[in-house]
C-alpha cells in the first residue's frame, strides 16, 4: 500500500494544512480516505490519477471529511479526463451520506450522480460488523466511534495481508485500541495537545494510550489543531510511547 497525505488538517483553516483526506493505492486500485473540501484540489496538486479513483470513503459528515464530496462528483462529471472512462466510481460512507448528496444534488440541477460512467453509493451503518470489499482484493470492517452518531473507524486489509486503520475523528476509546490492533500503518487523529476541549476528540496522551493498546507497527498522528503549531508532535509523542509515531504532514508519502 502506499498513502499519500492530501490533507492533514482540520475545519479551521491552516497555511499549510489542507482538510483531511488521505490517497491509498493498493494493488487493487485506489481509494480516497475522507474528501475534505481541498481534497479534490490536493489531488492534482500531487499530481494522482483523480480521474481513475476507484473508491471514495466518507468517515463522518462533518465537512472537513465530506465537504469536496459534491464538487469532486461535479468534477469528474464534467472533467475531459473522465468523458471516456468506463468503471464505476464506489462511495462507501457513513449513515446519512445519501440524504446529504441528495439535498445537494436536489438544490440545483446538479444530476451529481448520472456521471459518464456507473456510481454506486453505500451506506454502511455503526452496527455493521460484516466484512466488505472496499476496492479488488482489499477488505474492509468498520467500527463505531465516539465523536459523531454516524462516525466511523476503518480497518482495511490487502491481498499481502498489509493493515491500515484510519480512526478518522474519535473520543477516547477502548473498541477502537483493540479495532487497530496490530495494524501496519495506524493513521489516527490527534487533535490537541493537552487539555483538550471536547470530549469527541484526543489529546496527545489519549491517542497514545491508543496507541499502547493497539500496538501499531507504525502510527501517523493527524488532524492537529492549529494549538500545536510550533510543538514538537514526534518528540512529545516518544515521550509516552516507544514505537514509530509519524506526525502527518500535507504531501507526505508513505510505503506501507
Ligand atoms: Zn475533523
Ligand atoms: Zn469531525
Amino acid at each position: 500500500m502506499r498513502l499519500v497525505v492530501l490533507g492533514s488538517g482540520t475545519s479551521v483553516f491552516h497555511a499549510q494544512r489542507a482538510a483531511a483526506g488521505f490517497w491509498l493505492e493498493t494493488e487493487g486500485g485506489s481509494l480516497l480516505l475522507d474528501c475534505s473540501a481541498d481534497a479534490p484540489h490536493r489531488m492534482a496538486e500531487e499530481a494522482l490519477d483523480w480521474a481513475n479513483l476507484d473508491a471514495i470513503w466518507i468517515s463522518h459528515l462533518h465537512l472537513d471529511h465530506c465537504g469536496g464530496l459534491a464538487s469532486f462528483l461535479f468534477g469528474i462529471k464534467h472533467a475531459p479526463q473522465t468523458q471516456s472512462r468506463q468503471k464505476p466510481l464506489k462511495i462507501f460512507g457513513c449513515a446519512g451520506v445519501k440524504p446529504f448528496l441528495k439535498a445537494i444534488d436536489e438544490s440545483h440541477d446538479f444530476n451529481l450522480c448520472k456521471l459518464p460512467f456507473p456510481l454506486e453509493l453505500k451506506e454502511i451503518s455503526t452496527d455493521n460488523t460484516d466484512e466488505f470489499e472496499i476496492l479488488t482484493e482489499c477488505k474492509a470492517r468498520v467500527q463505531s466511534t465516539p465523536h459523531r452518531p454516524e462516525s466511523l473507524a476503518l480497518r482495511l486489509t490487502d491481498a499481502r495481508g498489509t493493515t491500515l486503520v484510519y480512526t478518522s475523528d474519535t473520543g477516547f476509546s477502548r473498541d477502537v485500541a483493540e479495532f487497530a490492533r496490530g495494524a501496519d500503518l495506524l493513521v489516527l487523529e490527534c487533535s490537541f495537545y493537552r487539555e483538550k476541549p471536547v470530549q469527541t476528540h484526543l489529546e496527545l496522551a489519549d491517542a497514545l494510550r491508543i496507541a499502547t493498546i493497539a500496538e501499531p507497527r507504525k502510527l501517523l498522528l493527524t488532524h492537529p489543531y492549529p494549538e500545536w503549531d510550533g510543538i514538537d508532535l514526534e518528540g512529545e509523542a516518544k515521550k509516552l510511547w516507544p514505537g514509530e509515531t509519524i506526525a502527518a504532514r500535507d504531501g507526505l508519502r508513505l510505503t506501507i
